[in-house]
């Protein structure tokens, strides 16, 4: 388990106007955030800059107390999920889960336990053997998810991991969310657009406007404001 600290964190791209402008946000350890605000306002760069995807213009951003950028990114101890899944279509299910494990040295028995608690957790047990292309949109995003779970990360980012699934899929893989984070308790920031995900998922909320931070609450009262 970790805290993420983002300290005063700036990204201008190359000739542009900042994109986020001395962000700081404190994530405790075992606290999910929820980053929302309107296409544009920087929720997805300042997600890259956390998972040292991205530059940092200035600001410094730590998880566990070491800067990301000192880290090399196999060592990181973070996983992303994307909304676009990010599936290997030649691997198999078993081996898209096994992927991050092998690259790091993970011995065999170890990865073989991990992937089937996993698949447990995320109920693709059927589906193991299956490549990608023979599974449906929620299928994937649950391996996409059970690929970030095995490396046991001391992080989860999350990069809008549900705004390509129909709507009744987004409200299964919601509450599929909401469950893990009570059973694994690991430290996330989350990026959405959607008020609901927002509101069910989030610890605290902060929401981004124009590259800054306009306002940091509990959903409720963030979404109640008068
Ligand atoms: P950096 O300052 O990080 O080097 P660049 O300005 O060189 O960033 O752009 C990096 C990449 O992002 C380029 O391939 C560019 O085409 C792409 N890009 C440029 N503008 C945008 C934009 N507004 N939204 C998304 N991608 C963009
Ligand atoms: P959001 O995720 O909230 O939609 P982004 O972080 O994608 O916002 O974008 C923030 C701002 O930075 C936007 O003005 C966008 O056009 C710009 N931007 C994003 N990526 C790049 C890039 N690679 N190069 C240049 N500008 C970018």
């Amino acid at each position: 388990m970790a805290t993420i600290e983002i300290d005063k964190v700036s990204k201008i791209y190359h000739g542009g106007v900042p994109a986020v402008s001395e962000v700081d946000i404190a994530i405790d350890d075992g606290e999910f955030i929820v980053l929302v605000g309107p296409s544009g306002c920087g929720k997805s760069t300042l997600l890259r800059m956390v998972a040292g995807l991205e530059t940092i213009s200035s600001g410094t951003v730590r998880i566990g107390g070491r800067v990301v950028n000192d880290v090399e990114p196999a060592d990181r101890d973070i996983a992303m999920v994307f909304q676009n899944y990010a599936l290997y279509p030649h691997m198999t299910v078993r081996e898209n889960l096994a992927y991050g494990l092998k690259n790091r040295r993970t011995p065999k028995p170890e990865i073989e336990t991990r992937v089937a608690e996993a698949a447990r957790m995320l109920e693709l047990g059927p589906y193991l053997d299956r490549k990608p292309r023979a599974l449906s949109g929620g299928q994937r995003q649950r391996v996409a998810m059970g690929r970030a779970i095995v490396r046991q990360p001391s992080a989860f980012l999350f990069d809008e991991p549900l705004s390509n699934l129909d709507a009744k899929l987004r409200v299964s893989m919601r509450g599929e969310i909401k469950r893990l984070q009570r059973r694994v308790g690991t430290t996330s920031l989350y990026v959405t657009h959607d008020q609901l995900e927002a509101m069910t998922l989030a610890d605290r909320l902060v929401v981004l406007n124009g590259g800054r931070i306009e306002q940091v609450g509990r959903p409720l009262d963030v979404y109640h404001a008068p």
